[in-house]
């Protein structure tokens, strides 16, 4: 890339939540290999980012290579109205067989904010077809569930800004998130606030939507289990529907494959998307339960009211299939073992660092809190210059590698955090 490809970038190209006219400089990455991205001018930084959450084969993976190539040579696209083909079958088949079993029927999308809408049209054509008006849901603070509207109507209304948006975005319910962290003791009365709210409001309830066990970008914070199960019982009780957004934390992240069966639960909605094509394509898939999926059938409407254009995309239901075969070959559930004891082991002693608010791990998650918000700019320049590829948001400087790196990358990752957070000047 030239130094006019990268003045054309700045001046008309946006990037994810920046500023058109004064953007944080951007790094040219010209091809990428196993856990390496390279950069223009040749050199190689580790991935600390999966590219969000998504890449967890690595790049460049010589299966996903050729099962895209496969599909390729058969055909690109075709549309998904009155057609099938036998990448959406086997890809189908896969998701059905490997998610909790009462989630039987796929919708498929192209990321994972539609993936969300879809899930919240799901639950209020859900109440619609049982003749009744819902129009509310009820979340977490500090949850995340993507940038379009709905998704964003059931974001953290501080972290997502609802203020610039005030008026347009339906007033949705929010519990306060759960203060029991995944290895604390369960204190039950963690889960009052949420109980009140659902005894309170449940005859105006669509569906409780939630990230099970990790929230993601609203704070990268670990809760209970229990917290899990007790939601899952009380949407049982008042019969709301249980929208789980595994988007970020599907297949094997958390250290399960699906974050629920941390809980033993299964949603009646169930989003994934990111790591779904192994980084390689975006799709997302909306499963529920036959349940849902019949009273919606049998509604006024008799349809489900949405369709993308690229619905299902051959390309991309083909390698999300070889992408979760190489998952079942199960090599997965080692690999984030033991990436998550060497993520502990390197970065739980930072917690007595100054400038470090907390520490935490869980499956191939790493997160170091710091107690004032990255100087990004900076930051990420530093890091670039240790050789690797991490990118912090707010005060959160977090790690989630590929399931394939090796120990000696991984310690590269780490090191280069522990350098970071005893740098005063990397932080605003
Ligand atoms: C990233 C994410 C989304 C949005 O997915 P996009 O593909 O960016 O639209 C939704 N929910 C969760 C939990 C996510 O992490």
């Amino acid at each position: 890339m030239t130094p006019d490809d990268l003045a054309f970038d700045r001046n008309h190209i946006w990037h994810p939540y920046t500023s058109m006219s004064a953007p944080l400089p951007c790094y040219p990455v010209v091809a990428a290999q196993g856990t390496s991205l390279q950069l223009a001018d040749g050199r190689q930084l580790v991935d600390g980012m999966s590219s969000w959450w998504a890449a967890i084969h690595g790049y460049n993976h010589p299966r996903l290579n050729q099962a895209l190539q496969g599909q390729l040579a058969q055909m690109s696209h075709v549309m998904f109205g009155g057609i099938t083909h036998p990448a959406a079958v086997a890809l189908c088949r896969r998701l059905v067989a490997m998610t909790p079993a009462p989630l039987e029927c796929v919708f498929m999308a192209d990321s994972g904010s539609v993936a969300v809408e879809v899930a919240m049209k799901m639950a209020l054509q859900y109440w619609q077809a049982r003749g009744e008006k819902r129009p509310r849901f009820l979340t977490l603070r500090h949850g995340y569930h993507g940038d379009t509207f709905a998704a964003m109507s059931v974001c953290d209304p501080q972290n997502s800004m609802h203020s610039l948006y005030q008026g347009y975005l339906p007033e949705h319910l929010f519990a306060p998130a759960p203060g029991c962290r995944f290895d604390d003791e369960w204190q039950e009365s963690d889960a009052d606030a949420i109980e009140q709210l659902i005894s309170q409001h449940h005859r105006q309830l669509t569906a409780v939507i939630l990230e099970p066990i990790v929230q993601g970008a609203g704070g990268m914070r670990f809760y209970h289990p229990r917290y899990l199960q007790r939601v899952r019982a009380l949407c049982d009780r008042y019969q709301l529907l249980l929208i789980a957004d595994e988007i970020a934390t599907g297949f094997g992240r958390t250290g399960r494959l699906f974050a629920c069966e941390h809980a033993h639960i299964s949603p009646d909605i169930l989003c994934v998307g990111k790591a779904l094509t192994g980084g390689t394509m975006t799709l997302s898939a909306t499963l529920t339960t036959r349940h849902v999926a019949d009273t919606i059938s049998n509604g006024a409407a008799g349809c489900f009211m949405h369709g993308p254009t690229f619905m299902a995309n051959p390309l991309a239901c083909a390698v999300a299939s070889e992408s979760l075969a190489l998952l079942q070959e199960n090599r997965w559930q080692a690999q984030v073992a033991s990436i998550e004891t060497r993520l502990r082991t390197a970065l739980l002693p930072l917690r007595t660092q100054p400038g470090v608010a907390d520490v935490r791990v869980l499956g191939a998650i790493g997160v170091v809190e710091t107690q004032r918000p990255v100087a990004l700019a900076a930051i990420q320049q530093f890091f670039v210059g240790q050789g690797v590829w991490i990118r912090p948001f707010g005060k959160l400087i977090y790690l989630m590698p590929p399931y394939v790196i090796t120990p000696e990358a991984l310690q590269q990752l780490t090191a280069a955090v522990s350098a970071a957070v005893v740098r005063p000047d990397l932080f605003s």
